[in-house]
C-alpha cells in the first residue's frame, strides 16, 4: 500500500470515528455510532497490516486471536453493573499498551524508524517520554479505580497529611527525568521516570472515593487518549494520533459534563478526598420509616394521572428495566401519563440508565433529563423511584457537610407519593442516609426490584 493510499484510508477511519462519536451522544443515534466506530476500526487495523513496515503476519494474528477473543468473552459475560470497573480496566491496557511501546521504541528505535540506539531524535525521545508517563499513571491510576469499582479495595477515598505535595513533588520529578531523557538519552532517567508515573497513578486516584468516581473513570479514558496519540507520533501512525485526541479530547469534555452535573469543580475532583467529611448525615435505620407492600402500591398507582420513574443503580443490578417498562405499559394502559426521569451519574456510569431503558424498548421520548423534568414533580402524583437513592437526596441542597452538597438533584420529594423500591434502608455509592425515607409523603416497598415491581404489576 502506497503512503498516500494509507493516509486516505486513515482520513476515512478518522472520520468515521468523529461520525460515531456524534452518533454516541444520543441514545437514539448509539447504535448506529457503535457501527461507525467497528467500520472506523476496522479499515484503520487493515491499513495497518498493510503497511510495508509489517513484516510477518504470525505473532500479530496469534495476538488478534488473543486479544479478539478475550475482549469478546469479557464483553458477552460482564453484567451491565460492572461495566464501569471494565471499561476501567480496558484504560489501564491502553496506558500498559502506550508504556510498552514506548519502552520497545526506545531499545529497538530502528525498528520504529526514529533513529539508532543512543541516537534517537529529539523529537521522539519528547513523544516518548509524554507517552510512557502518561501510559503508566493511566495504567496504575485504571487498575486502582477497576479494584475500587470492583469492590476489592474499599471505595472510601484514602488520604494522609501531605499527599498533595507528596504528588506535586512526583509531578516535578516526572517532568524533570523528562527533560533529561529528551536531553541526553539518558535510558536510566527514563526508566525511572516510568516507574515513578506508576506510583503517581496509583496516589492520584487512592484518595477519590465515592460519587467522584464516574469522572475518574472518565478522566482516565481521556488520559488513555493522550497516552495513545503521544504513542501516535512515535510510530508514526496517523490514525492513532487522530484515535487518540478524539479520545483525549472527548473523555476531557464528558468529565467537565459530570461535574457539572455533580456541580463540582474538576481541580477539586482531581485532588480527591471527597467523601471523607460524613457530616451530621444520621445513620440508616435509626428513625421509623413507612413501609408498604405491591398491593398499596398498586391501588396508589392505579390512582395516580401522572407517574415519573426515576430508576438507580438497583434497577440495574436487579435487571428491572423490562418489569418496569411492563408496569409502565399497564399504567399507561389505563390512562396516566408514565415518564422517565434520567439523573446523569444515576447507577454506575454516563448513560447507565438510557441503555437499559432502551434495552427494555422504552420509547426516547418517555425518557427525560434532570434539567428537563425536574419541574414537573410538583404537578406529579407519584414519584417511583426504583434502585435509586443518592441522585434524589435532598441533603445534596440542604447540607453542606454532606458530601454530596451541590450536587443537582432529581426533586422527587415534591411529587404527590414518593414510592422508594429498594431491598433495605441502607445508602447509596456515597454511603449517606436520605431524609426522603422518613417523609409522610414517602412509602417504602423493600426487596429486590424486579420481584417488586413484578408484584405490583401482578397486583395491578
Ligand atoms: P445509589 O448507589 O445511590 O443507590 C442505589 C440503591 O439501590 C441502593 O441504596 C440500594 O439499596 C439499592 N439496590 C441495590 N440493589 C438492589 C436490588 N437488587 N433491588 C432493589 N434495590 C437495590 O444509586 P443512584 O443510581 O441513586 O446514584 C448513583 C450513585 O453512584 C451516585 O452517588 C453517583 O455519583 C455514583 N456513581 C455514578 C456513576 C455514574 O457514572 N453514573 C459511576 C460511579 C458512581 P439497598 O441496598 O437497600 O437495596
Amino acid at each position: 500500500m502506497t503512503a498516500d493510499v494509507a493516509a486516505l484510508a486513515y482520513l476515512g477511519a478518522s472520520i468515521l470515528f468523529i461520525m460515531a462519536l456524534r452518533g454516541l451522544s444520543s441514545p437514539a443515534m448509539a447504535r448506529r455510532g457503535n457501527v461507525y466506530a467497528i467500520a472506523g476500526m476496522v479499515i484503520a487495523v487493515a491499513t495497518t497490516l498493510a503497511e510495508p513496515g509489517v513484516l510477518g503476519y504470525d505473532m500479530i494474528l496469534v495476538a488478534l486471536v488473543a486479544g479478539g477473543g478475550i475482549g469478546t468473552v469479557a464483553a458477552r459475560r460482564i453484567q451491565m453493573a460492572a461495566m464501569p470497573q471494565l471499561v476501567a480496566a480496558f484504560h489501564s491496557l491502553v496506558g500498559l499498551a502506550a508504556v510498552l511501546v514506548a519502552i520497545a521504541a526506545f531499545y529497538a528505535p530502528d525498528a520504529f524508524g526514529i533513529g539508532a540506539p543512543g541516537a534517537i531524535k529529539v523529537a521522539s525521545r519528547i513523544e516518548m517520554a509524554i507517552g510512557a508517563a502518561i501510559g503508566a499513571i493511566t495504567f496504575s491510576g485504571s487498575i486502582v479505580a477497576f479494584a475500587k469499582l470492583q469492590e476489592l479495595v474499599t471505595g472510601a477515598p484514602l488520604v494522609f497529611p501531605g499527599q498533595h505535595w507528596l504528588n506535586l513533588l512526583l509531578g516535578l520529578a516526572l517532568v524533570a527525568l523528562g527533560v533529561e531523557f529528551a536531553a541526553t538519552q539518558d535510558g536510566s532517567a527514563y526508566l525511572v521516570m516510568i516507574a515513578l508515573a506508576f506510583v503517581l497513578g496509583v496516589l492520584l486516584i487512592v484518595p477519590i472515593g465515592g460519587a467522584d468516581m464516574p469522572v475518574v473513570v472518565s478522566m482516565l479514558n481521556s488520559y488513555s487518549g493522550w497516552a495513545a496519540a503521544g504513542i501516535g507520533f512515535t510510530l508514526e501512525n496517523t490514525a492513532l494520533i487522530v484515535t487518540g485526541a478524539l479520545v483525549g479530547s472527548s473523555g476531557a469534555i464528558l468529565s467537565y459534563i459530570m461535574c457539572r452535573a455533580m456541580n463540582r469543580s474538576f481541580v477539586s475532583v482531581i485532588l480527591g478526598g471527597f467523601g471523607v467529611e460524613t457530616g451530621t448525615t444520621v445513620k440508616a435505620g435509626e428513625r421509623p420509616a413507612k413501609a408498604g407492600s405491591a398491593e398499596d402500591a398498586a391501588f396508589i398507582l392505579k390512582a395516580a394521572k401522572t407517574v415519573i420513574v426515576i430508576p438507580g443503580y438497583g434497577m440495574a443490578v436487579a435487571q428491572a428495566q423490562h418489569a418496569v417498562r411492563e408496569m409502565a405499559k399497564a399504567l399507561a394502559g389505563s390512562g396516566a401519563r408514565v415518564r422517565y426521569a434520567v439523573h446523569p451519574v444515576a447507577g454506575r456510569m454516563p448513560g447507565h440508565m438510557n441503555v437499559l431503558l432502551a434495552e427494555a424498548n422504552v420509547p426516547y421520548e418517555e425518557v427525560a433529563e434532570l434539567e428537563d423534568i425536574n419541574n414537573d414533580f410538583a404537578q406529579t402524583d407519584v414519584a417511583f423511584v426504583i434502585g435509586a437513592n443518592d441522585i434524589t437526596n435532598p441533603a445534596a441542597k440542604t447540607d453542606p457537610k454532606s458530601p454530596i452538597y451541590g450536587m443537582p438533584i432529581l426533586d422527587v420529594e415534591r411529587a404527590r407519593t414518593v414510592l422508594f423500591v429498594k431491598r433495605s434502608l441502607a445508602p447509596g455509592y456515597a454511603g449517606i442516609d436520605n431524609d426522603l425515607f422518613y417523609r409522610p409523603n414517602t412509602m417504602m416497598l423493600f426487596g429486590d426490584a424486579k420481584k417488586v415491581v413484578e408484584g405490583i404489576l401482578q397486583a395491578l
